[in-house]
């Protein structure tokens, strides 16, 4: 597998550059944003790495004009600690996934592999489950075409709940991902965000589409109520 990091500080990129090809997988590092445009562009990767904070360009600048460009490639978006509106504005603008830094070597693998494995149909932009539909890009959701006006968190929510579908998420899943690494599995919060959702999302139709698997989680699903 051949990937691209773009990375501009010395220590970080160095260790992910060791892990990555330890792990076997090759790997070209370039450290500004307009480097990483010039290679992810005219290169042929299979994952593409990409810090947001950047000298040149950042990130921000740098995703869209890669789509722009139509390169499909799955990106990976690293960001700063408590940067959440980042993170939106960056998957928004063409990222994949994100991993907030500092993060574990072993949890950038799994991503990477899970990026790799994820169909082609759901790095769209145009997620869909039922008569649910969201799109990323123009942070729009619709139920049964009528549009629903969530906060930037209840989207991320719902939108790591979407991508999912059908499968079971844990509280400390769903913490993780979408209050992140310093999410304290003890609090309420997750559920509190549920309720929420389940206010805007499932209050006026027929089919309520999140549920609750009692002692685990949560999942987003058009089949019958799990117990
Ligand atoms: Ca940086």
């Amino acid at each position: 597998m051949r990937l691209l990091l773009v990375e501009d500080e010395e220590g970080i990129g160095k260790f992910i550059c060791q892990g990555l090809r330890e792990a076997g997988h090759t790997v070209d590092w370039v450290q500004d944003g307009e480097k990483g445009l010039d290679h992810a562009a005219n290169l042929d990767y299979d994952i593409v790495v990409l810090d947001l904070m950047l000298p040149k360009m950042d990130g921000l600048q740098l995703l869209p004009r890669l789509r722009d460009y139509g390169v499909k490639t799955p990106i990976l978006v690293l960001t700063a600690r408590d940067a959440v509106e980042d993170r939106v504005r960056g998957l928004n603008a063409g990222a994949d996934d994100y991993l907030v830094k500092p993060f574990d070597f072993s949890e950038l693998l799994a991503r990477i592999h899970a990026l790799l494995r994820r169909p082609p149909l759901q790095t769209t932009n145009l997620l869909k489950v039922g008569d649910l539909e969201m799109d990323t890009l123009r942070h729009v959701v619709r139920r049964d075409g009528r549009v629903l006006d969530l906060s930037q968190r209840e989207f991320m929510l719902l939108e790591y709940l979407m991508r999912n579908a059908g499968h079971v998420l844990t509280r400390t899943q769903i913490g993780e991902r979408v209050w992140g690494f310093d999410f304290y599995n003890e609090s309420n919060v997750v559920d509190v965000y549920i309720g929420y959702l389940r206010r805007k999302i499932d209050k006026h139709a027929p089919q309520p589409l999140i549920q609750t698997v009692r002692g685990i989680g949560y999942r987003l699903s058009t089949d019958e109520e799990l117990d």
